[in-house]
């Protein structure tokens, strides 16, 4: 627990080392508040996290205002280990700042996790980001005044030591955290916390997603803000809008309506990887869920790279609507060919090799009652490195499937992610190595296509350039440094991603 003045005392980690990097694009981090006089906005934020588990499993937090002090409460492991009813009632106040984190700048560590609550002049504030800064080497630098003590490794915490900052110079909550954000460059949807107002904020490409909604009716002055909508529905709040790129929101205690203004040029260019597998399919982009977004990215799919076959199955659970998409334009059966098991997070102890060789299937196990004698079509969300899906290929095999045809419902990735998404190094990616023939050859599958990049974008009904595109095809909207570009772009020459950007 940490009060107002800094001090911090974090319990015994619950994780366990991770013996193997997961073979997928793995989500940064969730962020949540909640701004309810007289409501248990501790307990409510709790649930808002526990909606937000899939964007961060490796730390949770929640900081609450309660007559202008400040509790802490944040630790390694999962919402559920994080907090139970005692940590929660000891949380009372009126606002509530809360995060879910998966690392990517920055070890994962307890020191790094959020939200993190700093002492100003004008009192303390909590804060929690989703995003990854790209000048984060520059900006420590510039922030470095021989007294700032940067406790973590993470870019968060240094656009907070910026808001802390400016301040202490003298000046207002609200310049204070616009002078922070122009400061940045990169992805940050942030949440900020004080004695009497929240703050959203959400830099001017909008990379990662931030919405708001009203909790109770047009007078209860209760607000929430979310990375995702299913963050307000777990809660009965009603969505109102996306916080919009380059936009900062006002909530303050006490006010029927936020005051809404852009702190930034916006230049939209939303991470189309949120839709296509990062966010849950029951979650509103663009007035619908992405579970229609994901059916209609099979129906593409069927219609781009048809193929004959008995069943149509889904790599669960990102899979199955883009798998329901593909049976139905192709009329295709679709059968659940493959169970998952829920309750293998990240901080699972994953199986040696050997193990893994001699037979353990710790999350996925094929169904051979469904698969034995069919030409079977499995549609998976993406490829990183392709080890995983060589596995799931020969598993299909093993459990009787005599041909398997590989249909991937997004592009091949070929480029790292700088924004907030934890990939390999761009040499690590099969995609950026092999074409499409030689990782159908690797996969061991019959035929192997990927979604093109124009069904991707078709399917979201709007332009390409209201996307970030860039881990398909290198276009990086956000200009980085040479250093942070030569750190995951292995295979390209320095100034070729800069020049696309
Ligand atoms: S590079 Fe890919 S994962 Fe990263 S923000 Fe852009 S589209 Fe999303």
């Amino acid at each position: 627990m940490q009060n107002h003045d800094g001090s911090q005392k974090l319990r015994r980690p619950v994780h366990q080392p991770i013996a193997e990097r997961p073979d997928r694009m793995e989500e940064a981090c969730g962020v949540y508040a909640v701004l309810a006089d007289g409501q248990p906005v501790a307990n409510l934020t709790y649930f808002g996290l526990y909606s937000l588990q899939h964007r961060g499993q490796e730390s949770a937090g929640i900081a609450v205002f309660n007559h202008g002090k400040v509790r802490l409460h944040k630790d390694m492991g999962l919402v559920s280990q994080v907090f139970d009813q005692d940590v929660l009632a000891r949380m009372p106040g009126n606002l509530a700042i809360g995060h879910n984190r998966y690392s990517t700048t920055g070890s994962s560590k307890a020191c790094n996790a959020q939200p993190v609550v700093l002492m100003t002049r004008l009192g303390p504030f909590a804060f929690a980001h989703n995003g990854n800064l790209v000048n984060a080497a520059e900006l420590r630098d510039k922030l470095d005044d021989g007294q700032t003590e940067f406790t973590s490794t993470t870019d968060s915490e240094l656009i907070a030591f910026a808001i802390q900052q400016a301040v202490n110079r003298g000046m207002d909550w609200k310049p204070a955290i616009i002078e922070a954000a122009a400061m940045c460059r990169g992805a940050f949807s942030l949440v900020i916390g004080t004695v009497d107002a929240l703050y959203a904020l959400r830099d001017s490409y909008g990379i990662r997603p931030l919405v708001f909604g009203r909790l109770g009716d047009a007078q209860s002055g209760h607000w929430v803000v979310s990375s995702e909508s299913c963050g307000l529905d777990i809660i009965g709040a009603a969505f109102e809008a996306d916080v919009d790129p380059g936009e900062l929101i006002t909530f303050r205690l006490g006010d029927t309506e936020p005051k809404r203004e852009q702190w930034a040029e916006p230049s939209a260019r939303m991470c189309v990887f949120e839709m296509i597998y990062f966010a849950r399919p029951d979650s509103r982009f663009f007035g619908e869920s992405l579970y229609s977004y994901r059916q209609r990215i099979g129906q593409i799919l069927a219609r781009e790279s048809g193929v004959e076959a008995d069943l149509v199955i889904g790599v669960p659970d990102s899979g199955i609507p883009a798998a329901i998409g593909f049976s139905q334009a192709s009329g295709i059966t679709f059968a659940d060919g493959l169970i998952k098991n829920r309750y293998v997070g990240r901080t699972f102890i994953q199986p040696t090799q050997a193990m893994r060789e001699a037979g353990i299937r710790v999350k996925l196990n094929p169904l051979p009652d469904v698969l034995a004698g069919k030409r079977v079509v499995v549609i998976d969300d993406s490829i990183v490195r392709g080890t995983t899906s060589r596995k799931l290929v020969q598993a299909l095999r093993d459990a009787g499937a005599t041909e398997v045809h590989m249909r991937i419902s997004s592009p091949p990735v070929t480029h790292p992610c700088f924004y907030g998404i934890d990939t390999d190094t761009q040499d690590q990616l099969i995609a950026a190595r092999l074409t499409v023939k030689q990782i159908e050859d690797h996969l061991k599958v019959d035929t192997l296509a990927y979604l093109s990049k124009e069904g991707m974008v078709e399917a979201a009904h709007a332009s390409s350039e209201h996307f970030c595109t860039a881990c398909f095809d290198g276009s990086y909207p956000i200009p980085m440094d040479d250093s942070v570009r030569s750190s995951k772009l292995m295979l390209e020459p320095s100034g070729v991603a800069a020049s696309k950007g």
